[in-house]
């Protein structure tokens, strides 16, 4: 039987079913998306990197399918006093299976347990990682100076040549914090062993904790298609008390639950299957002036940065599509993709601005667009103020359906992908390589590599181009779709349901 590890106990607290899944039935779980292998690939570049800050360090990993040897190999680095760090030591305690980051050789025979991390934030699962890896060492006698987080930092910014590794990373200390979580973390550790002791799954109800599990597809194949998790900010409360009713249907909750405005109409539009329609709809697209643009932006974000004057994962917009709709119906298409490693982003804004000119409603979804004009107008200053015209001219359709507008097909969702199948049946995403705006970072990132093929750049280039002028389209449909939603054309009839 393979050894308890950090993962499974990290999983483990998340949920019991996940951690008995992920030792019993790997094969249950949703295939690996190809964000999640680039996730794990950058997090492997940046262990790879912080090692020049431990200069002399030995790596264990070279021998890492031996566990035996695994072990024997950290054993002779700690007897070896002139060995003043450790890659990727491995201790076995208790059944339990640790692999540490970085062991540094401190004072008086004290070690300092490093866990690094790919991102810049501390999250909260970061600190059971360490405890574990901190439970194992000092049950095994391994006196520990400082337990902490070696992330990248924030606050670093490239001035061009060679990194600053010692500020492009930032370690923080959180032995304290480690510490105190033993009296909670022991009892739990031990029932999560006993969890996976059994060969019978415990029995978990799906919640809207399971968000991004990737169990979640297999523990939801029998709840309904209108499942109460698809109501949008439902509390824990209401949670709570409809699946104490019983209720799992959006459609079966009675008159008397008190709801919020929005969950109202989504729970009366999934009841009639009929669409919302609000009579301000009509007012707020009257407003739109034409030509009407309709724009999206790709992004990349670094974590190591790569152009003068940026930080860890600081957003570098590379690609934007723009379908532009005049009176009379016609629809063009311009774009903007850029090909080298360079700085992308005077030449995006300097087509952005000479394709979108002075007048027109600038259409996008969500709030990204608006917030990466905004960035630029100190990334790009010469660009400054005509970018500064053009925000004024932002509108956000997704705000403006939150709003006014809701389809039973939606299901609870307002993301792109969720609207646009909803609204413009046979249109979707499916029939693209890059499907999603992270992959398509990924992908760019691949395609400006000096080491990626002509070949292989040339597909990654039309696989972008597709994908960006699919959002762009997409997004003119939908407001095609809203514009024949309030004439009464989209259904034999846009019957209203706001309560009349
Ligand atoms: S989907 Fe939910 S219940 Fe199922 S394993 Fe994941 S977290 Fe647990």
């Amino acid at each position: 039987m393979p050894y308890f590890n950090k993962s499974l106990f990290v999983a483990g607290l998340k949920c019991r079913l996940k951690l008995w899944n992920l030792f019993y039935r790997p094969d249950l779980a949703s295939p690996e998306n190809l964000s999640a292998r680039y996730r794990m690939d950058i997090g492997i570049e940046i262990g790879q990197l912080s090692r020049a800050l431990f200069p002399r360090g030995q790596a264990v990993e070279a021998i890492s399918e031996d566990l035996q040897a695994v072990l024997d190999r950290t054993a002779a680095c700690i007897a070896d006093s002139s060995v003043p760090a450790i890659f990727e030591a491995g201790f076995l305690f208790d059944q339990i299976f640790v692999r540490v980051d970085v062991l540094e050789r401190s004072v008086q025979g004290r070690w300092n347990l490093i866990e690094v991390k790919s991102g810049i934030e501390i999250k909260e699962h970061y600190l059971f990682d360490l405890w574990i890896q901190y439970y194992v060492l000092t049950g095994l006698g391994i006196r520990i100076e400082k337990a902490g987080i070696l992330r990248l930092n924030k606050d670093y910014t490239y001035r061009g040549g060679r990194h600053d590794l010692v500020r492009l990373f930032d370690f923080r200390d959180l032995s304290l914090k480690v510490k105190a979580l033993t009296p909670a973390l022991v009892p739990k550790l031990k029932h999560l062993q006993d969890v996976i002791a059994s060969d019978q799954p415990p029995e978990v109800e799906p919640s809207k904790l399971c968000a991004g599990c990737e169990f979640f597809d297999s523990c939801t194949r029998n709840k309904p298609l209108n499942w109460i998790y698809y109501l949008p900010r439902i509390s824990e409360k209401k949670w709570n008390i409809l699946t104490g009713s019983g209720i799992d249907d959006i459609a079966e909750i009675p008159e008397n639950v008190e709801l919020s405005p929005l969950q109202a109409i989504i729970r009366r539009c999934t009841i009639y299957n009929k669409q919302f329609i609000d009579p301000e709809l009509e007012k707020t697209l009257e407003t739109f002036r034409f030509p009407v643009y309709f724009l999206d932006f790709e992004s990349f974000c670094p974590a190591v940065p790569r152009y003068s004057g940026t930080r860890p994962y600081q957003h570098i917009v590379f690609q934007w599509s723009c379908h532009i709709g005049r009176k009379d119906g016609n629809l063009q298409h311009a774009h903007f993709l850029h090909n080298e490693d360079t700085d992308p982003r005077p030449d995006f804004v300097a087509s952005l601005l000479d394709c979108v000119r002075d007048e027109g409603t600038i259409v996008h979804y969500g709030t990204f667009e608006r917030t990466r004009i905004r960035s630029l107008f100190e990334e790009t200053p010469r660009f400054a103020s005509e970018l500064r015209k053009i925000f004024r001219r932002l509108t956000d359709l997704s705000r403006i359906i939150q709003k006014y507008y809701y389809h039973p097909g939606f299901k609870g969702s307002y993301s792109i992908k969720s609207v646009l199948p909803a609204m413009v049946p046979g249109m979707s995403y499916d029939d693209l390589e890059i499907q999603d705006g992270e992959n398509a970072s990924f992908q760019y990132m691949r395609m400006i590599d000096t080491s990626t093929k002509d070949r292989e750049k040339e597909i990654i280039r039309n696989s972008l181009l597709k994908y960006c002028r699919r959002d762009t389209q997409a997004l003119a449909e939908i407001y095609s779709g809203l514009k024949k939603a309030v004439l009464g054309l989209c259904l034999k009839e846009a019957e209203r349901i706001d309560g009349n």
